[in-house]
Order: structure tokens, then C-alpha cells, then sequence
């Protein structure tokens, strides 16, 4: 299948399901995102160029890893070359370059590890694969570990449970460690660390930029929605992507939180210290990143001395927070035990849709007929509420709840089996617009095939790079750019404001 760019005479393809793509061996080996400068690299404490001895020291530094990580350890040692994963790809599957296919990606790291930590590789290389690390491997490193969105869905496959996504996050801290960091990443962890946020917005902005939502709100609906920020003693701290503050669909999201804290006369505030719900420190593979951007939260929270934390629409942050954040910077003893900590956005607004404090009237959204993209992070890598599963029923049963047109796209691209959409694990940088363009088809792909058959007109996403990538590539495959809605944007379209509540801490 065809489809035409609206936009220009380039024709992107959606190749049929079923098919193999074409083995262009080499295609991609170009594709590579910016090498960050000294500035960049040196305010994370990593090298600021290449360092000399580099081969000793990314050797020292996988071990390093393996040592520390058994999970790295069993999954270079552990693959059988089953074949399993090659085509679960949604880069492979876009590109046709072997090296995306999964076991080919992890292998660029494997043949390393293979010669300087086993006995085969040390004695016998050329019988397991093994080789030397030189410049033309680190080059494939930097092109290849740079063409993993880090999404685990080859991992579903693998009967191994082999995590490629951990090998990415591995190979990239080792690079960061000999001076070879990925620009767009870590200049956003430096902004975080300065400002708060992704964005590099000042308080004094954000803050402009909330008042003026609040005006939007209060002439849409006429009810006095708030949208706190830094109220010392609110309930609820509520992190959320910078992106929520200033593009579409994300505004619209977080105008849907409010107005749902706003039905529910809950109190709430946004911090300007931990301004941001993003975790770049994964992308990079960092712990100690991780750990400093994660201890932000928990300042914010005491300093606000609120009893609960809520995280936002965001894939990769909600992997961070459900998973890692109690390691990162617990213990939240300080928080109201009666919560869970974190909790999604989706858990509370579901919460109180079954309370019945939330009131949605479904024709608001009778324009459109929705489909649900999953997330990656959240989808294989996290849950939601108290029952399994519920990171994929939660967000399905607030959909429903808020519009009467719904069909999900085909089984083996959504759920555990989704595809990325083809920005994610710190892609989401124009310079890889080409292969994010070409990682998106399978997703695009899906989504033709619940537009033509079911008259799917919009996808809903709860992930903020999901929804900036998709407002960048649904145009290229013949889809409108508006095409991509948040979830909170149909809550916030459906929600019926007829009682105001003053229980704001403003
Ligand atoms: S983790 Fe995702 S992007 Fe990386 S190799 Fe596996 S399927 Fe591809
Ligand atoms: S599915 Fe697992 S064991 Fe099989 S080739 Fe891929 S990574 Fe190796």
C-alpha cells in the first residue's frame, strides 16, 4: 500500500504486513545523531572528546557493567541465534539494514564482550565471533546503538527474554564514559539539572504560560479551573512532561488533568523545581543520572510537603517512576500511605470516573473514532493500577468513557506486541528524522488498516514523545498531524464542569 505525502511528491510505503523487507545491508550505517560538544559532555562530568587510550577504557567499562549488572552478563552470553527476534524491529522492518535486526544490534556489543571476557574469544576469536573494539566497530556502535529506540518489543520474542534495550543502554553509557555522548540527550539532561525541565523554561515563564491555561479553560467552560504551581501543603504534587506546557496535543492533556483534579475538589500543584517528568538518564543508560533527575521529585515533594505524587502523560517517565523510583530516591515514608507512589494520571482519573466525581458526556468527542497507540515504556516495561494488565485496560477504559467511536488496531501491534513509534529512547531528534520517519511505517501501517476498515479517525497516546513524533511523521504517510490526540484531551473535551468545587490550594 501507497500512500501519497500530502506535502510533497515523496511517496512513503506501507508495505504489506506480511512481507520481509528487501536486506539493504549497510543502508543505515550513516544515520547518526550529533556527537555532543566538550560543553555539553563536561557538565555531565563525562569526557568532552574522545578520550586517548579509548579502547582500555570502554573495555574497562563494560566490565564495569557486566560485573555490576548480572541481567547484561546473561544476556550477551545467552543468545543461541534462534532467529526469533530478527524481524520484531520496527526499525529493521523500516530500513531493511541487517544490523537493525535485533540479535545483529546486540551482537556489535556481544563480539567485544566475547573477546575480552570469555576464554573462547581471548584464545579461539575467530570461532565465536569475537573481535577487537576499533574505531569502524565504535563508529557502528554510534550509528546502531543510536537506531534502538530502546523499546523491548524484540524482547517479547525472544525466548530468551534477551532485553536489547538494556545492550543500547549499555553500549551508550560507554560511550558517554570515552567521550562520545549523543548531543540531543544529554544537552536535555543538562537543562533539566539547571532549570527543571526538558525545555530549559524558567519558573517565571512557566508560570505565565500555566495563567494563560487557566484563562483558556475558564473562558471554554466558565468554571474557575486552577493550575497550581509550587502551593506548599497541596495533596497532590503532579509531575508531568515539559512538553505539556507549550505544544499540541500536550496542552490539551494537561488542561484535562485540571479540569479532572478540578471536578474531583482535590488539591494539587505543579513544582517549578521537578518542572519535568522526562528521565533521559534511562536513554543514556545512566543510574547516576537517573538518580539526580529522579532526586529532584522528592525534593520538590518535601519541600511542597504534599501526600501524594502523580505522574503525568509520559511512556518513559512512568517507566522510571513505577519501576525505579522508590530505589532512586525512596523511601516516600513522608508521603500518605493510603496511595500508591507514584500513581499515573490515568489511575486517578479512572478512580474517580468509577466514583462517579468525574461526569463525561461521549458526544463531545462524536468527531472522532479513536484508536489507542501503547506505549512502549509502559506497555512492556511498567503497569498501572492494582490488577495486571492494567496499562493496557486503564487507558482503554478512559477512552471509552470519553468518546462512543472505538477500535483497536490489529492484535500483534498493540498491547505487549505495540510498536514504537519510532522516536523513542532519545531518538526524537531531527537530524534522525529519516529514520524516524522509516521506524514509524509499522505503526502508520496499523493505523491505515483501522482507518480504511473502521473509519478510525484519530489515535490517542499517553506518551509525550509518542505524541511529538507522530505529529511530525502521521503527514508524511498521508495522515492528518492532528491526527494524534492525548488521552486527557478527550476527558477534557467530555467532562462536564456543572459543579465547581473551591477546594484549589491556591
Ligand atoms: S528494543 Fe526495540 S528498537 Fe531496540 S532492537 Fe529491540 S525492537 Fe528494535
Ligand atoms: S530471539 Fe533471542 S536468542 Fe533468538 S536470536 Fe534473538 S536475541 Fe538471540
Amino acid at each position: 500500500m501507497d500512500v501519497q505525502h500530502p506535502f510533497s511528491d515523496e511517496t512513503a510505503e506501507l508495505p504489506d504486513p506480511s512481507e520481509m523487507p528487501d536486506l539493504k545491508a549497510g543502508a543505515m550505517a550513516e544515520s547518526k545523531p550529533y556527537v555532543a560538544p566538550c560543553t555539553i559532555q563536561e557538565a555531565l562530568n563525562y569526557p568532552g572528546e574522545l578520550v586517548e587510550n579509548w579502547q582500555e577504557k570502554a573495555v574497562e567499562k563494560l566490565g564495569d557493567l557486566v560485573s555490576r549488572y548480572r541481567s547484561l552478563k546473561v544476556y550477551l552470553d545467552s543468545c543461541v541465534k534462534c532467529g526469533a527476534c530478527t524481524d520484531k524491529c520496527h526499525y529493521f522492518l523500516g530500513t531493511g539494514d541487517p544490523k537493525n535486526m535485533p540479535v545483529a544490534r546486540q551482537d556489535l556489543l556481544r563480539k567485544v564482550y566475547r573477546r575480552n571476557f570469555t576464554f573462547a574469544g581471548k584464545y579461539a576469536p575467530w570461532l565465536v565471533g569475537a573481535v577487537d573494539l576499533t574505531k569502524e566497530v565504535l563508529d557502528d556502535w554510534y550509528s546502531y546503538f543510536h537506531q534502538c529506540s530502546q523499546c523491548r518489543r524484540c524482547s517479547v520474542y525472544c525466548p530468551y527474554g534477551i532485553d536489547t534495550a538494556e545492550i543500547s543502554m549499555a553500549a551508550r553509557e560507554i560511550m558517554d564514559h570515552i567521550g562520545v555522548g549523543q548531543k540531543y540527550s544529554n544537552e536535555i539532561i543538562g537543562k533539566v539539572f539547571k532549570v527543571g525541565n526538558n525545555l530549559g523554561l524558567p519558573p517565571k515563564a512557566l508560570k505565565a504560560t500555566l495563567e494563560g491555561l487557566e484563562e483558556e479553560i475558564e473562558e471554554e467552560t466558565g468554571a474557575p479551573v486552577k493550575l497550581p504551581l509550587d502551593v506548599e501543603g497541596a495533596d497532590i504534587l503532579v509531575v508531568t512532561p515539559s512538553a505539556d506546557f507549550f505544544a499540541s496535543p500536550h496542552m490539551e492533556g494537561l488542561m484535562g488533568y485540571a479540569k479532572v483534579f478540578h471536578a474531583a475538589g482535590v488539591s494539587w500543584t505543579l513544582s517549578s523545581e521537578a518542572s519535568e517528568a522526562a528521565n533521559f538518564g534511562m536513554f543514556i543508560g545512566s543510574y547516576e543520572t537517573m538518580r539526580n533527575v529522579s532526586l529532584r521529585i522528592r525534593h520538590a515533594a518535601e519541600k511542597l510537603k504534599v501526600k501524594r505524587i502523580i505522574i503525568g502523560e509520559c511512556g518513559h517517565a512512568w517507566r522510571v517512576a513505577y519501576s525505579f523510583l522508590n530505589t532512586l530516591a525512596g523511601p516516600f515514608d513522608f508521603l500518605d500511605p493510603a496511595y500508591p507512589v507514584p500513581q499515573h494520571i490515568l489511575e486517578f482519573t479512572h478512580g474517580e470516573i468509577e466514583k462517579g466525581t468525574v461526569k463525561l458526556d461521549k458526544s463531545k468527542n462524536d468527531h472522532m473514532t479513536l484508536t489507542f497507540h501503547d506505549s512502549c515504556n509502559v506497555a512492556r516495561a511498567s503497569r498501572m493500577g492494582d490488577k495486571p494488565g492494567g496499562q493496557f485496560e486503564i487507558p482503554r477504559a478512559v477512552i471509552k468513557a470519553s468518546c462512543n467511536n472505538y477500535h483497536d488496531m490489529p492484535d500483534d501491534t498493540i498491547r505487549e506486541k505495540t510498536f514504537c513509534c519510532g522516536g523513542g529512547g532519545g531518538l526524537l531528534t531531527d537530524e534522525l528524522m529519516d529514520l524516524r520517519k522509516k521506524g514509524a511505517m509499522p505503526r502508520m501501517r496499523a493505523l491505515k488498516e483501522v482507518e480504511v476498515n473502521h473509519g478510525v479517525t484519530h489515535m490517542a497516546a499517553i506518551c509525550a514523545i509518542c505524541k511529538a513524533q507522530f505529529s511530525k511523521v502521521l503527514p508524511m504517510y498521508g495522515f492528518d498531524r492532528e491526527a494524534i490526540v492525548s488521552v486527557h484531551q478527550l476527558v477534557s473535551n467530555a467532562i462536564v464542569l456543572d459543579q465547581p468545587i473551591e477546594a484549589e490550594a491556591d
